[in-house]
């Protein structure tokens, strides 16, 4: 019998569904994450595409091993509740019992983050004893696998890593910091520095583009653009003195960067590498901690998300 498990995977920007087979995705579908109109209203919309996907691959729920759910938050292992998402201004919402309730099945909930890395660290072949990833999105999340296991704080508040600061009197974050790590080296923050850096510059290229997003200011940087050349720079300067905090602190086998724009890893990260490895604490030793970008994109959350979904809601 094959085994078959529903990742979910609610981002920022889209929601995605997909079927996964043993660690393949065999097919999948994606809707906006609209919270606006409520979280009842997002909710049927999830069980919507998630009925929508079970029935055109002549499926129903009793097929199933299981179905898992990642959440940009901290989740509640023992509650189900979603106790903070900064980004979807939830607070303490019942978040396992409603899809499970809608879905008619039981959900596995758990941070985005979380299920992201242990995806990467499976698909991936990983043994490293110590695995941090960090997602570089709209804000900025990391999963941290120590021997194997997601490591979870005593509130499943664990690895956010977004909210550490980095200027202390710097941009007012929603959460209530000044000068966190994601509103300057997030994917959101790079496009904003790219905005405004276009503004002053009206000879950039980025100008050509209709809508302004990371994809652009790579293309701009492809296209050797200096004004993006030197924004992108700037932003491995930012991006590496959140990293520098978080390998002083843990000193990693690995740290994996994930999330949307590591798709374009190779305009950012060797300059980023370069600045860690200059300032790390640990520059005289000989071993270090070894960072690349993810191999498993955006399916690595769906994927995580699948493997950790059990049907009986225990955890291995
Ligand atoms: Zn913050």
């Amino acid at each position: 019998m094959e085994k078959l498990r529903i990742g979910i995977d609610m981002g920022g920007t889209h929601t995605a569904v997909a079927l996964v087979k043993e660690t393949e995705i065999t097919d999948s579908v994606e809707f906006p994450t609209e919270i606006s109109a409520g979280v009842k209203a997002y909710v049927a919309k999830l069980a919507e595409n998630f009925r929508e996907l079970l029935k055109r691959n002549g499926l129903s729920v009793s097929d199933l091993e299981g179905v898992g759910m990642g959440v940009p938050g901290s989740v509640n292992l023992e509650t189900g509740m979603v106790e903070y998402a900064n980004n979807l201004g939830f607070n303490d919402v019942p978040f396992k019992d409603m899809v499970s309730e809608a879905l008619g099945t039981a959900v596995t909930l758990d941070n985005d983050a979380n299920l992201a890395a242990y995806g990467e660290y499976v698909l991936a072949g990983s043994k490293a004893k110590s695995f941090f990833f960090v997602t570089l999105g709209t804000g900025i999340g990391a999963g941290i696998i120590l021997n194997g296991e997601i490591y979870r704080g005593i509130n499943f508040a664990e690895g956010e890593i977004g909210h550490m600061t980095i200027k202390y009197d710097g941009i007012t974050c929603n959460c209530g910091r000044k000068g966190c790590f994601e509103a300057y080296a997030s994917a959101n923050a790079l496009v904003k520095m790219a905005c405004d850096a276009m503004k002053k510059h009206p000879e950039s290229k980025l100008w050509k583009y209709k809508s302004i997003d990371a994809k652009a200011v790579f293309g701009a940087v492809d296209e050797e653009d200096p004004v993006m050349l030197s924004v992108v720079s700037e932003y491995t300067t930012l991006l590496s003195e959140g990293l520098l905090n978080l390998i002083n602190l843990f000193q990693p086998e690995e740290l994996v960067i994930g999330g949307g724009i590591s798709a374009r890893a190779d305009l950012f990260l060797p300059e980023t590498i370069e600045k860690v490895r200059q300032k790390v604490y640990s520059r005289t030793s000989l071993k270090n901690t070894e960072i690349r970008p993810a191999l498993y994109k955006n399916d690595a959350g769906l994927i995580g998300a699948a493997l950790t979904g059990a049907k009986d809601n225990r955890r291995k």
